[in-house]
């Protein structure tokens, strides 16, 4: 039968793979698409002019939990591929995490200790594969089933709170603030400091009771949905000169979160460099402890974009 994404703890990162279909562009140019997906959960690389010794040096067909081929729609992509991550988190199952909270206000990335249900989706894969064309459609699927949910459930009170924010060359911006200043990061030596969080109190007063350790009725939850720069800033095979749409330097985020998803999956009891980059550091309570991430890699099916294909692959299966 088909796989559920909410699944035993040793399996806490769901991973899919998408397709797109082929570009105006990629048309006009005559390239064709060289990938196929099958059984839902495997793509193939089925190009037939592929040299013998190419073809013993990469796989030609990789497995995930989910494939979705370039018919698919953003809406199949987000009921089975993320749905589940994010219903539960707001039912408060399966995703309990209690360390830290993580709550961007008074222009601070402000973390302190609370139960908290929590998730990740993410969307990774070279510029132009259709990470923002499918993080867009995911996260109005997920907004539309948060708002239905709670309108089914009258007998709870809810506390909706939207925030994002930007990293860019490892600084963070309120994207919902006329302020363009950076947003600190607080750490947990910096949250002993009572009087800031007596003061964040005083400010905020409707935050008092989602804090409130001794009410064990509140639950405090959060999806992160993330759009990622473009993988190719994390490839260290890159040429000097490479133009590129968003910059041609190696961006540290996506370099670090490649580290720490692999070291999750591989071992998650041991050392997780989360402290290496802003964006690590801010999805720390998204991705650690129980928390359920989703990986929706996004990819080209054109024959010019191969290398760039297998390397998202690559991260794929290193997650999956
Ligand atoms: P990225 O964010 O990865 O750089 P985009 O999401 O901006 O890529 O996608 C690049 C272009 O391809 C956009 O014009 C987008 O509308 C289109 N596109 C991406 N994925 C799909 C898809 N699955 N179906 C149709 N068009 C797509
Ligand atoms: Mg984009």
């Amino acid at each position: 039968g088909e796989k559920k994404l909410i699944r035993g703890n040793e399996e806490r990162i769901y991973v899919s793979v998408r397709l797109r279909p082929l570009n105006d562009k990629e048309i006009l140019s005559n390239d064709v698409s060289d990938w196929e997906c099958i059984n839902n959960d495997t793509i193939v690389y089925k190009n037939v002019s592929l040299l013998a010794s190419e073809r013993s040096m990469y796989p030609t067909a990789y497995t995930f939990d989910r494939v979705f081929s370039s018919d698919c729609s953003t809406r199949e992509v987000y009921e089975q591929g993320a749905k589940d991550v994010v219903i539960s988190v707001v039912r408060g199952i399966n995703c309990k995490y209690s360390f830290s909270l993580l709550l961007v206000l008074l222009n601070r990335v402000w973390t302190t200790l609370t139960s908290f249900y929590t998730a990740t989706v993410f969307a990774y894969g070279q510029t132009s594969s259709g990470k923002t064309y499918t993080m867009t459609g995911v996260t109005e699927y997920a907004i539309a089933d948060i708002y239905e949910y709670i309108h089914k459930h009258p007998e709870r009170d809810f506390v909706l709170k939207f925030s994002a924010m930007e990293i860019y060359n490892e600084t963070v911006r309120d994207l919902l603030s006329s302020d363009s200043t950076s947003l600190r990061l607080l750490d947990d030596p910096e949250l002993k400091d009572r009087l800031e969080r007596h003061r964040l109190m005083k400010r905020a007063p409707g935050l008092t009771r989602l804090l409130d350790w001794n009410n064990t009725s509140t639950l405090a939850a959060a999806v992160d949905f993330v759009d990622l720069a473009g993988s190719e800033r994390a490839s260290q095979s890159l040429s000097a000169g490479t133009r590129l749409k968003e910059g041609s330097h190696i961006n540290r985020s996506l370099l670090a979160l490649g580290t720490v998803i692999r070291k999750l999956s591989k071992e998650p009891n041991g050392h997780i460099p989360y402290r290496d980059s802003k964006l690590t550091r801010i999805l720390q309570t998204s991705l650690g402890g129980n928390a359920r991430t989703t990986i929706i890699c996004t990819m080209s099916p054109a024959r010019s974009h191969v290398e760039q294909s297998r390397n998202t692959l690559l991260f794929a299966s290193r997650a999956n």
